[in-house]
C-alpha cells in the first residue's frame, strides 16, 4: 500500500477556510471581515507609495541575486532594531536581531531557540490569542497553556486573573504577550497594567516573548512601541517578534524579524550565533526582496516620512470606521452600549456576537466574520458599513 495510506486529513485552517467559503458565495453584497488584512476605502489592498517608490528604485538598478547572510540584510536588521528599541539600544550592542519570514517566522526562530535553551519550559499564551500561537509553540515541542485575558462580561481584560496566572507560573515559563492591538479581541493593557505585568515577569523570572504585528495601528508608531521600551528599561532579557505584513502592506513578501535582548554585547553575539543555527537548519537564509524594500524605506528620510504618513492614514481610517460602525449600529436600532468598539485597538473587534449569530451573519447577509465574534474593522468602508450594521443589528 502507499506510504501515505494512513495519513489523516488535517482540519483546514479556520480563517483560510472562511476565505474559501467567502470566495464561493455568489451573493454580490458579500463582505469579508474574516481575514486580518487592511483594505482601503475602496476595499482594495493598498500598495503603499513609499513601497512602490522603493520598488521602482530597485527595479531601475537590478542586481544579481546572491545569497543573503543567514541573519539577513545587515542594514535591515539594524533599521528594525532601531525602530523597535531605539538608537540607544542599538548602540548598546546587546540586542540580536535577525530577519525572519514575516512575524510568524520570527516567532518560530524564537520558539526553536527557546526549546534548545530551556526544553522543559511551558509556554503561556493569552486566552484567546492569535490562532497560530498555540500550534506554533506546540509544534516547536512545548506544552502550551494559557493565561486569562478576555472578560466577555466586562467587555475588556480580566486583568486580575491574568496577573494571578502569571504570578502562579513557574520560573522560566515563556509568556507570549501581544505588544499592541491584541488579536483577536482588540483590547490592550493600559500602561499601568503593563507596569504590573513587567514587575511580575521580573519577580517571577518569566520569559517575555512580545509579538509585535501591528505597530502603528493602535495609537502611533512610538505609542505602540512604548511597551517594548518599558521591558527594555526594566532590564529584562526578552524576545520580540516583528511583522511588517500589515504596517507596510507587504503580506506576501514575508518580512519580519526576531530580536533577543541580552545582558551584554558579548552575550548577544553568542545568542546570535545560535539563532543563526536555527535559521540555517530551517531554510538556510532569508529572501532578499521584501526586506530590501523595508530597509530602504526605513533608512531613506523622505520615504520614511511617507511611510509614517501612510501608516497614520491606515490607523486613522480604522479609527474612523470604528466610530462609523457605532453610529450605523445605533441608527439601525441597536440600543446596547457600543463604546467598547471605539475602545478597542487595531484591526480587529471582538463584537461580542456568538457563533450562532456569526453563522447567521454569513448565511443570511453574506457577512463573513470568525465564529469567535471577531470582525476585521480594517475591512470596513463606506460601501459596506450600512450592510454590516444592518446585518449585526438583525442578528443581535
Ligand atoms: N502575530 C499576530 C498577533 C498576528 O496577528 C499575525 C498575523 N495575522 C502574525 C503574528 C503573523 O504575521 P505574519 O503574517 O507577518 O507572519
Amino acid at each position: 500500500s502507499s506510504l501515505f495510506a494512513a495519513v489523516e486529513m488535517a482540519p483546514r485552517d479556520p480563517i483560510l477556510g472562511l476565505n474559501e467559503q467567502f470566495n464561493a458565495d455568489p451573493n454580490p453584497a458579500k463582505v469579508n471581515l474574516g481575514v486580518g488584512v487592511y483594505t482601503d476605502e475602496n476595499g482594495k489592498l493598498p500598495l503603499l507609495k513609499c513601497v512602490a517608490a522603493a520598488e521602482k528604485a530597485l527595479l531601475e538598478a537590478p542586481k544579481a541575486k546572491g545569497y543573503l547572510p543567514i541573519d539577513g540584510i545587515a542594514a535591515y536588521d539594524k533599521a528594525v532594531q532601531a525602530l523597535v528599541f531605539g538608537d540607544e539600544a542599538v548602540a548598546s550592542g546587546r540586542i540580536a536581531t535577525v530577519q525572519g519570514l514575516g512575524g510568524t517566522g520570527g516567532l518560530k526562530i524564537g520558539a526553536d531557540f527557546l526549546k534548545r535553551l530551556n526544553p522543559g519550559a511551558t509556554v503561556l499564551i493569552s486566552d484567546p490569542s492569535w490562532e497560530n500561537h498555540r500550534a506554533l509553540f506546540t509544534n516547536a515541542g512545548f506544552t502550551v497553556g494559557s493565561y486569562p485575558y478576555y472578560d466577555a462580561e466586562a467587555r475588556g481584560i480580566a486583568f486580575d486573573k491574568m496577573l494571578a496566572a502569571l504570578n502562579a507560573a513557574a520560573a522560566g515559563t515563556v509568556v507570549v504577550l501581544h505588544a499592541c492591538c491584541h488579536n483577536p479581541t482588540g483590547y490592550d493593557l493600559t500602561p499601568a497594567q503593563w507596569s504590573e505585568v513587567i514587575a511580575t515577569v521580573k519577580a517571577r523570572g518569566l520569559v517575555a516573548f512580545l509579538d509585535s504585528a501591528y505597530q502603528g495601528f493602535g495609537d502611533g508608531i512610538a505609542e505602540d512601541g512604548a511597551v517594548i521600551r518599558a521591558f527594555l528599561e526594566a532590564g529584562l532579557n526578552f524576545f520580540v517578534s516583528t511583522s511588517f505584513s500589515k504596517s507596510f502592506s507587504l503580506y506576501g513578501e514575508r518580512v519580519g524579524a526576531l530580536s533577543a535582548v541580552s545582558a551584554s554585547k558579548e552575550e548577544a553575539a553568542r545568542v546570535l550565533s545560535q539563532l543563526k543555527i536555527v535559521i540555517r537548519t530551517n531554510y538556510s537564509n532569508p529572501p532578499t526582496f521584501g526586506a530590501t524594500l523595508v530597509a530602504t524605506v526605513l533608512t531613506t528620510p523622505a520615504l520614511r516620512a511617507q511611510w509614517e504618513e501612510e501608516l497614520a492614514g491606515m490607523r486613522v481610517r480604522i479609527q474612523a470606521m470604528r466610530g462609523a460602525l457605532v453610529e450605523r449600529l445605533q441608527a439601525a436600532g441597536v440600543k446596547q452600549d457600543l463604546a467598547f468598539i471605539t475602545r478597542q485597538k487595531g484591526m480587529f473587534s471582538y463584537s461580542g456576537l456568538n457563533a450562532a449569530q456569526m453563522q447567521r451573519l454569513r448565511s443570511e447577509f453574506g457577512i463573513y466574520g470568525v465564529d469567535s465574534g471577531r470582525i476585521c474593522v480594517a475591512a470596513l468602508n463606506e460601501k459596506n458599513l450600512d450592510a454590516v450594521a444592518r446585518g449585526i443589528a438583525a442578528v443581535l
